[in-house]
């Protein structure tokens, strides 16, 4: 070991990493079944991404009409063009409601009905009676959803004892032979190193939004489990389904929920016509995010985007009643006026198809195990590590995921976790810790703390942002893929030449932001490789060379590996679960997606 180095040692049940919406439940769910449980997170547990989400947690509770979990499951699976896997889509929305009373129940304050029941939006493809009608589904908190849950649900970690450690940064996994025995984290207020020998680490670290340019989400979303996992020689499953959200601000990039357009806001082109009634006939602006984003980016292409440069689209909320304005969607009234200069009850806001949600992740099973493909075996299970939320790939969202089913994926599965965890850990010994554990985390800790390069990482980072916002974008073809491809390769054969300025191990957002670019550049790597791969239009991954879904040859998940010492991808395949996990409703057969 380096000698300036040493380790505080801890021993742990169950270590989770990310106090996300996902993380804090699981964290719950540990401790609440007696499982010794940290939660390490490099950011305070209030101020992860899930705090941002605005429009609402999806389930079938009926408070505002008829509904069905069959019917949030069909919604689903249509969403995700068939690439979801349908024990695990059952295995969501049939919880799904459990999941909300029991926030309710913490005591999440939800936005009511006259009647007192939970609130519940329409969002975009969500439907009644398998596609027929608009569903009001979306619960919700004002446009402040996720802001209240990780507020409830943090109060309710620290109610029950739950150990958390606070701005510590996770480094890598501690792997013995296969088997996940630990994690090493960082302490970054005094530099010290913690290394964590647990039975069972769940990592629920988020999505990687920030390797692209414009990005909804925050700049701690780097997929850092992602890449913890790809270095441990495990693979990243349909990382080329990256959703755009059709109304990111221009310019910003900040969200304006979905929900505007379920309270009854539309978008318009620079002739003012509602051009959804043209492309979605149907559900019009309320057809699912992929299919928005289309329309919009086909608008602006053919010239009839709004604004000087005819490079975005006005989302109108100024028809509609100002108290609905001010008591459903107050947040992004703010965001506007902050970001936009707009007063939402007067003018239209503009806005651009934005990065905003990953679909693809750490393969798991619907317990939150994770998977590899091992022997011919593609439902593997690693022991010793899980993962959940947007980190994960359940998959439930497949090629596209619904708004409002990821808050819901955050509780259902942290849920799942921790009742997993317990049934594993009974009368189970903890692990031993290899002899050498944690020594590749000082080693890369130390290489980027003395890296003495000539270019400082955010201009790489730049690099790589911008190449995969313009080759990996809303539509893909193979020449502009193949370019981006190239692009992330130069940036990766820079980074030898990285310099970070700080030495200091206190406080060194310099070191911090080097270990996340360094995590980012191999999920970019992955990303690209898959959709190079996938020769098919599906969900969020529409190639303009190959616009039909192809279920013959394409009806399957994208793993991949990436070697992080020289960059270069491998790629295999797993099969969708083409199964439900009861008889109380039948595989949901592929058909065309109709709008
Ligand atoms: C603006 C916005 C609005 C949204 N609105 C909605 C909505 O209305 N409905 C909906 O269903 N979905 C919505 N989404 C999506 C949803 O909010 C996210 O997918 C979800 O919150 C992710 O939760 P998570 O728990 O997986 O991760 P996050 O909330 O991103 O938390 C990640 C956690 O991991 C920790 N972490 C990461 N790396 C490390 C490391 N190296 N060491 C230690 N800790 C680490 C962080 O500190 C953090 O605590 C929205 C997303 C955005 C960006």
């Amino acid at each position: 070991m380096t000698a300036s180095y040493s380790f505080n040692d801890h021993t742990f049940d169950v270590v989770v990493v990310g106090a996300g919406g996902a993380g804090l439940r699981a964290t719950l769910g540990c401790v609440e079944r007696g499982l010794k449980t940290a939660n390490i997170t490099k950011v305070f547990p209030t101020r992860s991404h899930t705090v941002a989400a605005q429009g609402g947690v999806a389930a079938s509770l009926g408070n505002m009409g008829p509904d069905d979990w069959r019917w949030h499951m069909y919604d689903t699976v249509k969403g995700s063009d068939w690439l979801g896997d349908q024990d695990a889509i059952e295995y969501l929305c049939r919880h799904a409601p459990d999941a909300v009373y029991e926030l309710e129940h913490f005591g999440v304050p939800f936005s009511r009905t006259e009647d007192g029941k939970i609130y519940q939006r329409p969002f975009g493809g969500m439907t009644t009676n398998f596609g027929e009608g608009i569903a009001q589904r979306t619960c919700a908190a004002a446009d402040r959803t996720g802001h209240a849950m990780l507020h409830t649900l943090y109060g309710q970690s620290v109610r029950h004892n739950a150990e958390f450690f606070i701005e510590y940064f996770a480094i890598d996994l501690i792997m013995d032979n296969g088997k996940c025995v630990g994690v090493v984290a960082l302490d970054m207020a005094t530099g010290e190193l913690h290394r964590f020998r647990s039975s069972i680490v769940i990592l629920a670290t988020g999505g990687y939004g920030r390797a692209f340019f414009s990005a909804t989400s925050a700049h701690t979303c780097t997929g850092d489990g992602n890449a913890m996992v790809l270095r441990a020689g495990l693979p990243l499953q349909d990382m080329e389904f990256v959703q755009f959200h059709p109304t990111g601000i221009y310019g910003a990039g900040c969200l304006i929920t979905e929900g505007a357009r379920g309270e009854g806001g539309y978008v318009v082109n620079s002739a003012g016509e509602r051009f959804m009634e043209r492309y979605a006939p149907s559900a019009k602006d309320l057809a699912s995010r992929d299919v928005v984003s289309r329309a919009m980016t086909i608008e602006i292409r053919e010239g009839r985007g709004v604004g000087p440069n005819k490079d975005h689209i006005y989302l109108h909320l100024d028809h509609l009643d100002p108290k609905i304005l001010h008591e459903r969607l107050p947040g992004i009234s703010e965001s506007a006026r902050i970001f936009a200069g707009v007063d939402v009850t007067k003018e239209p806001i503009p806005v651009l198809p934005t990065v905003h949600y990953n679909m693809g992740g750490i393969p798991t099973n619907y317990h939150g195990e994770v998977l590899t493909l091992k022997d011919g075996n593609p439902d593997t299970v690693v022991p010793g590590l899980m993962a959940i939320g947007e980190a994960a790939c359940v998959s439930v969202h497949g090629a596209n995921r619904l708004g409002s089913n990821s808050l819901i994926d955050l509780v259902v599965f942290g849920r799942a976790a921790g009742i997993r965890a317990a049934e594993l850990l009974k009368d189970k010994a903890k692990p031993e810790l290899p002899k050498d554990a944690g020594e590749n985390s000082i080693a890369r800790l130390d290489h980027f703390r003395n890296a003495k390069g000539n270019t400082p990482t955010a201009a790489l980072r730049l690099k790589m942002q911008r190449a995969m916002q313009e080759d990996v974008a809303v539509f893909r073809t193979g020449e502009t893929l193949r370019q981006g491809k190239q692009r992330i390769a130069d940036v990766f054969s820079e980074i030898p030449d990285i310099r970070v300025s700080d030495r200091s191990l206190i406080w060194n957002s310099d070191l911090i932001e080097t270990l996340e670019f360094d995590n980012l550049i191999v999920q970019a790597i992955a990303t690209v490789e898959g959709a190079v791969g996938r020769e098919e239009s599906r969900g969020a991954h529409a190639r303009e060379d190959f616009p039909n879904r192809d279920d013959e040859k394409w009806m399957k998940h994208t793993l991949c590996w990436v070697d992080t010492k020289t960059g270069a991808p491998s790629v295999d395949y797993r099969p969708v679960h083409a199964y439900t996990l009861s008889d109380e409703i039948e595989y949901i057969k592929p058909k065309a997606r109709v709008y």
